[in-house]
């Protein structure tokens, strides 16, 4: 599904992420570790297009699309939640979801903007998708709530459900589970889960070893830019280069 071949960036003369060759299959859940500054983030911004890559090449579903601009990747299929995102304010939960629609449907961004005929009919589409979006995380009774009541777990819910509503084939989540703690970790959890016997592909950067243990096929270590270690959390866990790293033993 993708495949990141020798991809670097730097920032003022400084790598990182240096030439990080990743590959991630149809179906599977690889999550993303590494100490904070291994460049986490920027390789997420990389694949998704935030960030132009100085070298090195990515395809998604057999295509180049190193060269294409945020939304072109988004419109092939993958959606990203960032690190520490927001739910907008002064809207409810289903305007939150609504936001990143606007321009998506058959109508498009224009008719939206000059209000015409066809405006309203794609109101309707947009909403029952949104409607749709948070149904399937869980929040459907939330719809109509201002979104900046919402406990943190369910505003990460809420960015998941922002980011289903593109149909994604590629979802990449940044530090997903952060800030919250026992049930909400776990319901994120499990809403992972259920995206990916949904068939969804995840990309995941998490920090917690035994969330990520759970959740993933394959844990990829970053570390100062570069890759140490790729495989199974069986194995990642006790690589001696990962300890040393990450785990600070
Ligand atoms: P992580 O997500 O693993 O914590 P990041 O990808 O955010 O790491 O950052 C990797 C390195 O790149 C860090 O040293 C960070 O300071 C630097 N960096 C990231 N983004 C920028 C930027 N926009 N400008 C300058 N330096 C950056
Ligand atoms: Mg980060």
């Amino acid at each position: 599904m993708l495949a990141v071949q020798g991809v670097s960036r730097s920032f003022g003369g400084v790598y990182a992420v240096r030439d990080v060759t990743l590959d991630v299959a149809d179906g599977e859940v690889c999550a993303v570790i590494g100490p904070n500054g291994a460049g986490k983030s920027t390789l997420f911004n990389l694949i998704t297009g935030h960030l132009a890559a100085e070298r090195g090449a990515i395809s998604f579903l057999g295509r180049r699309v190193d060269r294409l601009a945020p939304h072109r990747r988004a419109r092939l299929g993958m959606s990203i939640v960032f690190q520490a995102a927001r739910v907008f304010r002064g809207m409810t939960v289903r305007e939150n979801v609504m936001v990143g629609l606007h321009g998506s449907t058959s109508a498009g961004f224009v008719a939206a903007a000059l209000r015409l005929p066809r405006h309203r009919r794609d109101e309707r589409e947009i909403a029952a998708r949104a409607d749709a979006a948070l149904e399937r995380v869980g929040l459907a009774d939330w719809a109509d709530r201002p979104a900046d009541r919402l406990p943190i777990g369910q505003q990460r819910a809420l960015q998941l459900a922002r980011a289903l509503c593109a149909r994604p084939r590629l979802l990449l989540l940044d530090e997903p589970a952060s800030g919250l703690r026992g049930q909400e970790r776990e319901r994120l959890a499990e809403l992972v889960e259920e995206l990916r016997a949904d068939g969804l592909t995840i990309l995941l950067v998490e920090h917690d070893v035994a969330f990520v243990t759970r959740l993933a096929d394959r844990i990829v270590v970053l570390d100062l830019g570069r890759v140490i270690a790729d495989g199974p959390p069986a194995e990642v866990r006790n690589d001696p280069l990962v300890l040393a790293a990450y785990l600070g033993q």
